[in-house]
């Protein structure tokens, strides 16, 4: 064993010495020692986040009384990095540790830490100068994630202060891109603009292929396509996919898997290479016969709501064993062999590559153990596929990856400013974002990279860049945390990016609704007028910042203790927060399934949900009842998979929901003295005493949801007749969710045609969005109907 590990050792090195920034050791150095603030550039896999902190280490960083920290945007990075480091420095995770939200492996002799953001945003509301660091590494900078822009904006003030004290703190910024003008010509962040260090690296020409249509929605199946015929005629080499989120990931692999298993010994594979082409060529014919009626379905139905976890909500926390694509069949293939354009042409296209194919998911839940093996070469005789969010965009480089298939869309939230709804879309990404999924091609050698849509939707449809996250969210939760670090002049703060002084007003306005702040002073002097009026953090808003969810529910928390509510507040919010807890209905059906069963599945949902919803004097809390009814039952019920297969509940956010509640629990136990609250898994529903009480502490978080029943005239499309219908008004327009108990609506709904009051052009827009291309509204919207 110890030879082997010598081995692994010695191919670590090697592979070490080939990286780019090892040459520029020396500038990297000088230029961190001599400067308080550096900014590292360099191409993703040039070596930045595995090799930074060995030359810092190397250079005694971590020998004093401080140690190294390094944030990521994504977990997956934090963990991963971790380990590579400690491999590849022979020490012990004991020594080189990480810290993610619920676990870590710090330890007293912690020397260099990988975290997230979120992570170390938290340290320094405790430790605001963050004495335990020597240096502080802020890695993905070019990501431009909240946390990572207010850190940034935070050590800009932190380091000069430290120099201060005798006990400097360095600060580096590691970008993947070249674009750091937003760092280094920011004033208001460094005065003096910090040196860049540009780290070159060797990449290999990579031959980007449009796609001459454009497929609509279909992207998936679309990727799956391209990935057959690239492995069929194409040469060795591995391929990257780039998808949206964790259903998708799943989805596609579990169809390649089936159209291509990996035999038990693929040893063998490489004399089946020497077979005959006929053989082959039967083989073909029949994996193409074989692949036609499991063509994927694709929702673009994955939504959420107030995260609990941005990560866990961008990639969409859907289990697809049970879900969509098998309650709602499989959409057939349209069998267009022809979309496959141009882009084979020029390559070896008999015989390809008879490899088996190697598919690994990749995405930033999956655990630690399953994202290793895409770093570990492919058994023999295979070639590697990976699916992948945008995880393998610039945080992992998955070595020897020469076709790249990018579906060219993101995962994106989206903020209605006017009805204050957040939605996830799925949207094109940037042209940055695209060029460097295109460059995982070529980091061995001459790449391809296939462009599911046309040059001319990238010409015009795409940003030039990725705006940054803090000026497409509500930043409520943001400010709420700011002001808890006792930063009061919110709108003053160095951000690398200002985010909109309307939604910073607006934040500010809801924290003041909601107590968490004081209103602001009226200015007692003329010469006062001008100048910026400051609200401060209340007791209240301190107890709610230390619950980890968004700062209405932390609102509804801190008023649970009152008549004994806090465990149905507690498993409320918990339940809230958890994104999809429901099996979504469509609508309508997909294109394959027969009208009757879909209608029959759909009311046997509806009527699970009214039955929890209550009847009469107890229709109280209407589908907040539905949730809580359903998480109590679920425990009462021992938490089987079969009870959430039956009544349209998802297993794996319940069990997500459970983890939340007793976190939730335990904080409580925290911040209220005296709460001495537990998790009763034989919790009774509540009375209507209680439900008209709890009905109150929502009102206290959603004060600003409140809508109003206005009528609607809508023209049913099939028979144009009128009908009468409610919508809701609220400061925009929302309209009943199909199963809301609020809504009674039977299953089909006018899909096409409606008319409008005049001067309802949101309401258009929304209602349009939600039954034209079947999605759905969510949880935030039902709370609007249900407060009415
Ligand atoms: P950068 O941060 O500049 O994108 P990294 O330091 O992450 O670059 O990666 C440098 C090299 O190390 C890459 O070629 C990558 O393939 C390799 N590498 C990183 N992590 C691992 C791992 N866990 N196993 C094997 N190789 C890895
Ligand atoms: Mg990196």
């Amino acid at each position: 064993p110890l030879k082997r590990l010598d081995d692994v050792q010695a191919r670590i090195c090697e592979a070490r010495q080939k990286l780019p920034i090892l040459g520029e050791e020396q500038l990297v150095m000088e230029a961190i020692n001599e400067n308080r603030v550096v900014i590292i550039c360099g191409e993703t896999g040039s070596g930045k986040t595995t090799q930074v902190p060995q030359f810092l280490y190397e250079a005694g960083y971590a020998h004093g009384a401080g140690i190294i920290g390094i944030t990521e945007p994504r977990r997956v990075a934090a963990l991963s990095m971790s380990q590579r480091v400690a491999m590849e420095m022979n020490l012990t995770t004991r020594e080189v540790s990480y810290q993610i939200r619920y676990e870590g492996n710090v330890t007293e002799d912690t020397k260099i830490k990988f975290m997230t953001d979120g992570v170390l945003l938290k340290e320094v509301q405790k430790d605001f100068l963050l004495t335990k660091y020597s240096v502080i590494v802020i890695d993905e900078a070019h990501e431009r994630s909240v946390y990572t822009d207010i850190l940034i904006g935070l050590l800009s003030r932190i380091a000069p202060l430290r120099e201060k004290r005798g006990n400097p703190l360095k600060l580096i910024i590691m970008s993947a891109t070249l674009r750091v003008e937003d760092f280094t010509e920011n004033k208001r962040l460094f005065k003096e603009s910090p040196p860049a260090v540009k780290v070159d690296s060797r990449q290999f020409p990579v031959t980007i292929h449009f796609n001459k249509k454009t497929p609509q929605d279909a992207y998936l199946s679309e990727a799956y396509r391209k990935v057959s015929k690239i492995h069929r005629t194409l040469p060795e080499g591995g391929i990257l996919v780039f998808v949206t989120g964790q259903q998708e990931v799943q989805t596609l692999c579990r169809k390649l898997k089936q159209t291509f298993p990996l035999k038990q010994d693929t040893g063998k594979a490489k004399k089946v290479e020497i077979s005959k082409r006929g053989k082959d060529k039967r083989k073909l014919q029949k994996l193409q016969a074989d692949e036609k009626p499991e063509m994927p379905a694709i929702s673009l139905d994955n939504y959420s709501v107030n995260p609990i976890d941005e990560e866990a909500e961008l990639e969409g926390g859907h289990d697809p064993d049970n879900e969509l694509t098998d309650l709602f069949g499989l959409d057939d293939d349209d069998g267009d062999e022809d979309i496959l354009d141009g882009g084979a042409e020029g390559h070896v296209s008999v015989g390809g590559c008879t490899q088996a194919l190697y598919v690994l998911p990749l995405f930033s839940l999956l655990p630690s153990r399953k994202q290793a093996r895409v770093f570990e070469p492919p058994p023999e005789g295979t070639r590697l596929c990976v699916v992948a969010t945008n995880v393998a965009e610039t945080s992992l480089t998955i070595p020897n990856i020469k076709y790249v298939i990018d579906t060219g869309k993101v995962k994106t939230k989206f903020y209605d400013r006017v009805t204050g709804v957040s939605t996830f879309n799925i949207c094109w990404t940037s042209k940055a974002a695209a060029n460097q999924r295109a460059g995982r091609a070529g980091r061995v050698g001459p790449g391809h990279c296939y462009r599911l849509y046309s040059s001319a939707i990238f010409n015009d449809d795409f940003e030039k860049f990725s705006p940054a996250e803090i000026t497409r969210r509500p930043v409520d939760d943001l400010i709420l945390q700011m002001k808890d670090m006792n930063i009061e002049k919110v709108v003053n703060f160095p951000y690398p990016t200002l985010p909109d002084i309307g939604q910073l007003k607006a934040a500010e306005k809801l924290l003041v609704s909601l107590g968490a702040l004081t209103p602001p002073e009226k200015p007692k002097r003329f010469r006062d007028m001008l100048k910026e009026a400051i609200t401060k953090i209340t007791p209240l808003g301190r107890a709610m910042a230390s619950f980890p969810v968004s700062p209405r529910y932390a609102k509804m928390l801190s008023l649970g203790h009152q008549h004994d509510l806090l465990p149905y507040v507690v498993a409320m919010v918990a339940a809230l927060s958890v994104p999809e807890v429901f099996v979504e209905v469509h609508s309508l059906p997909s294109a394959s399934e027969a009208e009757d069963a879909f209608r029959q599945k759909v009311q046997h949902m509806i009527q699970i949900r009214k039955m929890w919803s209550g009847t009469g004097d107890s229709h109280l809390l209407g589908d907040l009842m539905v949730l809580l009814k359903a998480v109590g039952a679920f425990e009462y019920e021992g938490g089987r998979p079969e009870f959430c297969e039956k009544h349209g509940i998802r297993h794996k956010a319940m069990k997500e929901v459970r983890k939340l509640r007793a976190q939730l629990t335990n904080t409580v136990n925290t911040v209220m003295s005296g709460a001495d609250l537990c998790v009763d898994p034989r919790m009774e529903p509540p009375n209507n005493t209680q439900a008209k009480l709890l009905r109150q502490i929502i009102l206290a978080g959603l004060g600003d949801h409140v809508a109003r029943k206005l009528p609607v005239v809508v023209t049913d499309s099939e028979d144009s007749k009128k009908k009468l219908k409610y919508a809701y008004q609220a400061r925009g327009q929302v309209m009943c969710h199909l199963t809301s108990t609020f809504g009674r609506c039977a299953w089909k709904l006018p899909a096409v045609q409606m008319e409008y009051p005049s001067g309802l052009d949101k309401y258009k827009l929304f209602a349009q969005s939600c039954w034209k291309e079947k999605l759905q509204p969510r949880t935030e919207t039902l709370l609007k109907t249900l407060i009415s």
